[in-house]
């Protein structure tokens, strides 16, 4: 079988959000990167009625082909994307638990080991900024320095990743972490592993499994 088109990947993988439930209806968006620009997901198409013809390619200047609605959010895509050069793809949701945790305004400390497989010691949360404009991309931008995810305040997660199914792994760990978080919270401020602590997880996950570094 030949290797899927980056419009046939990324169609793969906003269904998987969809299947994995991190997405709901027209919520939620996902790019790739291409040798000249990227390619993402149109604006407002439930996961259902996405075909691979539907995916927007868009210049490094923000154009996107003649015809095609991209995603609202495509600054954020081109910003990360352009400013990160080993990050490939991008990914976006209002997954329940990270969407509750950013409802709050709450970064997600380190609760769990698993914390570092978003990049650091924590997720960080970006302040509220209205969907779609610069303000918010900018607030990404920071909350994603020396990271793979970061929730949005008000609004949900980006996770980032080498390639698509790797954003798509932390998305999913992202929101199972944002799960434990908001359970943990049920019974008070849960302890937290300290930067030492932190520390060897860091140095334990490089050349692990998938996670390597
Ligand atoms: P789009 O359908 O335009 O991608 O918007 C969905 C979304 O999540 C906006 O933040
Ligand atoms: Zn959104």
């Amino acid at each position: 079988m030949s290797t899927p088109t980056p419009a046939q990947q990324l169609l793969h993988t906003a269904q998987q959000m969809a299947q994995a439930g991190l997405n709901k209806g027209s919520s939620g968006n996902a790019s790739i990167r291409l040798d000249d620009g990227f390619l993402i997901t149109p604006s407002g198409v439930p996961a259902e009625q996405l075909s691979k013809d539907s995916m927007v390619y868009m210049d490094w200047q923000g154009r996107p082909e003649a015809g095609k609605k991209p995603s609202s959010e495509w600054r954020f895509h081109s910003d990360i994307l352009q400013a990160r050069p080993e990050v490939n793809a991008v990914l976006h949701c209002h997954s329940m638990f990270a969407t509750t945790i950013a409802c709050m305004g709450r970064a997600v400390p380190p609760f769990h080991y698993m914390i570092a497989t978003a990049g650091g010691d924590d997720i960080r949360c970006a302040p509220y900024a209205l969907f779609g404009t610069q303000a918010l991309s900018d607030g990404a931008m920071a909350a994603l320095q020396d990271r793979k995810a970061c929730l949005l305040a008000h609004h949900g997660m980006i996770a980032i990743g080498k390639s698509l199914p790797q954003a798509l792994a932390i998305a999913v760990e992202v929101e199972g972490l944002c799960e434990q978080y908001w359970r943990l919270l049920q019974f008070g401020e849960p302890t937290l592993l300290t930067p030492e602590q932190m520390r060897a997880v860091h140095a334990q996950f490089k050349g692990y499994g998938q996670w390597a570094r």
